[in-house]
């Protein structure tokens, strides 16, 4: 008698959630990286293929049909997208720490956030953060909006700036100062669906680096929303931006560095074999030890941000009193890292890289980006030593 067979459901694994992000970096991302970074057209196919192999919902539980991983497996997916384009990866961090927000709301909304963290789990629903404000500028924690109070719930009229999937996403985590809030960081987060009348998108998304995930400016006109969609406690914003928001923005923005990076030695160390002196019979990384000692420092420095990257997760892993520290200083470090190896290999790749041949002055230009995002590199240094000082950072 043949024994029956039993189905163990298979608990996801990192291993397999990074087969799925290498299979659709290779086979949807990296074919189209190019054309729609020179249209400046956001992805809508890597969003559909993202869902449907489940990594929207990587880091949401299991019983809510997520794959309940943690920020190494987020760390690498998103690096693993980052590589084949930069773009997609921060479309992609940036609804996950939408997500992260949407999970962590306060008891009085979970019920009414429940079918959305279904639907992102089940691959329908993007979201994204709408934190920079244009009154305030990088210092998102201090936004000019303040909601005002309509019965139990808000109206809040806004200008945000720069937000990521604008136009492309369901739903968009807004910050605002609470209605009775005394201090400029007295803010709360609430859940704004993508039709919320009043809600739309105030311009285009032009940028320089990045220029296909569609970080247009979000008007916000006088837009409801019902206490079920307020995230979190009058004024416990900024709470919720240093404690969960922070910490994976400095993982995801680092990861999207590292790929930049490992993208970048990979195209330079491919020119150097097959770029040619025909006069002198050597490719040019045979013939000149200047730009091998070039392309070294490349290699060197994208294995240091590998490494702090996995310092970063032991600390998220295993919280201690230099986890802010780490956290402050990832991000820091990154947006330098990424810069300076984008740089040194449009130096090594010469006219190649300039004229536009090769995919390199796209991943120059997308090395930007990250250093700019707020907190940016300088905000960063400022806390740092701040928090080495002993001072306070606000
Ligand atoms: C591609 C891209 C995607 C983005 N996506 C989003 C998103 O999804 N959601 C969102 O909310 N925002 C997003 N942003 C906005 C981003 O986080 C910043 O708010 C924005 O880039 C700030 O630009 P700014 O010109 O207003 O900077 P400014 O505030 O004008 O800064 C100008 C310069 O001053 C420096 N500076 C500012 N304050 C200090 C200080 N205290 N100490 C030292 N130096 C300081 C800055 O480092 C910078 O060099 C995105 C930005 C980009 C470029």
């Amino acid at each position: 008698m043949a024994s029956p067979e039993f189905h163990i459901p298979q608990l996801p694994t990192n291993d397999m959630v990074m087969s799925k992000a290498r299979d659709i970096a290779n086979r949807v991302l990296g074919p189209a990286a190019a054309q729609n970074d020179k249209a400046g057209r956001f992805s809508t196919e890597a969003v559909k293929f993202l869902g449907e192999s489940g990594l929207l919902g990587l880091m949401l539980p299991t019983e809510m049909g997520g794959f309940g991983l943690g920020p190494r497996a987020f760390a690498n997916v998103t690096a693993t997208l980052a590589e084949a384009d930069a773009s997609v990866a921060m479309v992609y961090l940036m609804h996950v720490l939408g997500a992260a927000a949407i999970l962590a709301a306060r008891p009085s909304a979970t019920a009414a956030v429940r079918p959305i963290l279904g639907a992102i789990a089940a691959g329908r629903h993007l979201s994204t953060l709408a934190f920079s404000e244009s009154g305030s500028r990088s210092h998102f924690w201090s936004p000019v909006s303040r909601a005002r109070r309509n019965g139990s719930g808000v109206h809040i009229s806004a200008k945000k700036s720069w937000v990521t999937s604008a136009g492309f996403a369901q739903s968009y985590i807004v910050s605002s100062l609470s209605p009775e809030g005394a201090g400029p960081t007295d803010s709360t987060l609430y859940l704004l669906p993508a039709e919320t009348r009043g809600l739309s998108v105030a311009g285009a998304w032009d940028g320089l680096g990045l220029r296909a995930n569609a970080s247009a400016p979000i008007a916000l006109d006088d837009c409801e929303v019902p206490a079920h969609f307020q995230l979190t406690e009058d004024g416990a914003g900024f709470e919720a931006m240093q404690n969960v928001v922070l910490p994976l923005f400095s993982l995801g923005t680092a990861a999207v560095a590292l790929g930049i990076c490992r993208a970048t030695v990979a195209g330079t160390t491919a020119h150097l074999k097959n770029a040619r002196f025909e006069h002198l019979g050597q490719s040019l990384g045979e013939s000149l030890p200047t730009l091998r000692a070039q392309l070294a420092t490349m290699q060197i420095d994208t294995d240091g941000l590998s490494a702090r990257i996995d310092d970063l997760i032991d600390h998220l892993e295993r919280p201690c009193e230099t986890t802010v520290l780490r956290v402050l200083e990832t991000k820091a470090a990154a947006g330098d890292v990424a810069i300076n190896v984008t740089s040194t290999a449009m130096r090594i790749c010469g006219g190649a890289a300039f004229s536009k041949h090769m995919s390199i002055e796209r991943l120059f230009r997308d090395a930007h980006a990250g250093a700019v995002m707020a907190p940016t590199g300088d905000v960063l240094r400022e806390f740092t030593a701040k928090a080495l000082l002993g001072m306070p950072l606000f």
